[in-house]
């Protein structure tokens, strides 16, 4: 996946979130325990889900199974008599070992172009002692380390992840704390603070490489004062930041049907492709010394170091 980090690489998404922005793209990531979900294009009625539920869950209504989520124990019994994928379950337990013998088996793709692990959520820092074990074990097997955080928590615990990880992405998702508050039900206050540490921590320390990533959304976060103040907040970072601008995409809308929530955001509308590049524009200007992109693809991680290694083969 080009948008998390380097080459070829084996997201691991940990379940549990501590945000509720309103443009989530993975509902699945939300809740921390396992859920069923129902793809309606995928079912053909047989009746299989309904027979194997042990807690009479399932019932066929209006053309599709619904499922009283109040009964269902996520028991996965429902997916695995679907022949058709319909049902499925999100979310299940591993060890760290097992984690990363699943990670192993990609391993000779990462070698061949740089590629490696991004741990992913949901919010990484929601299950910390997995996300250090998972990293640990990585780095002791030579694969490149990447997190992706909205670095909702204590500085201490996402501080003991950083000499794990090659590179971190970091969300900053309103620079204004009440749009933040509003928009993502929490305040930005931990999360710029932990920010400015983490640039601290990376040019003091000379790694991990950071990403400041900037999701657009349309009228809530593209205004020209948003803009602005974001790129002063940047221009006090220390050292060369590097920003990666996401624009919205609308894929995560029938992951929001396969688990019965409602899409907070009004699926008929789009961003416009303009305040992108208006966004880097007063970026590039406000902050001389940041790099700034558009989109995943646009990254350049040829200054992304293994660890142990020098730099990666140039794989752009
Ligand atoms: S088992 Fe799968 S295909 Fe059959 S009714 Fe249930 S969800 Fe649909
Ligand atoms: S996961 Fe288990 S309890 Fe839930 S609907 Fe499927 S079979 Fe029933």
């Amino acid at each position: 996946m080009i948008e998390d980090g380097p080459g070829i690489r084996t997201n691991v998404f940990l379940k549990g979130c501590p945000l509720r922005c309103k443009w989530c793209s993975n509902p699945f990531g939300l809740s921390r325990k396992p859920q069923i979900a129902y793809n309606q294009r995928k079912c053909v009625l047989c009746g299989a889900c309904v027979a194997a539920c042990p807690e009479n869950a399932c019932t066929i209504e209006g053309g599709r199974v619904q499922t009283d989520r109040e009964k269902c124990t996520a028991c996965g019994a429902c997916a695995e008599v679907c022949l058709t994928h319909a049902r499925v379950l999100v979310g299940e337990e591993y060890t760290a070992e097992e984690v990363i013998q699943r990670v192993r088996e990609d391993s000779a793709f990462y070698r061949r172009d740089g590629g490696g692990l991004t741990l992913s959520g949901g919010e990484v820092l929601m299950q910390p002692e997995a996300a250090e074990e998972i990293l640990r074990v990585a780095r002791a097997s030579m694969i490149h380390t990447a997190i992706e955080t909205s670095a909702y928590a204590s500085w201490e615990r996402l501080e003991r992840l950083l000499p794990l990880c090659d590179l971190v992405f970091v969300d900053l998702k309103h620079i204004d704390p009440q749009a933040h508050l509003r928009l993502t039900g929490v305040p930005n206050k931990r999360i710029l603070d932990n920010i400015r540490r983490l640039w601290t921590y990376a040019a003091e320390k000379g790694s991990p490489e950071v990403v400041l990533r900037l999701p657009v959304i349309y009228g809530l976060n593209d205004d020209d004062d948003t803009m602005k103040a974001t790129a002063r907040f940047i221009a006090g970072l220390p050292g060369t930041v590097a920003v990666n601008i996401l624009p919205y995409h609308k894929l995560g809308i029938t992951k929001y049907e396969m688990i019965d929530l409602p899409y907070p955001l009004d699926p008929d509308e789009d961003g416009d492709p303009a305040r992108l590049t208006a966004y880097c524009d007063v970026i590039r200007r406000t902050a001389p010394g940041a790099s700034c992109s558009v989109g995943g693809g646009e990254i350049d991680y040829c200054r992304v170091r293994a660890p142990n290694e020098e730099v990666l083969a140039d794989h752009h």
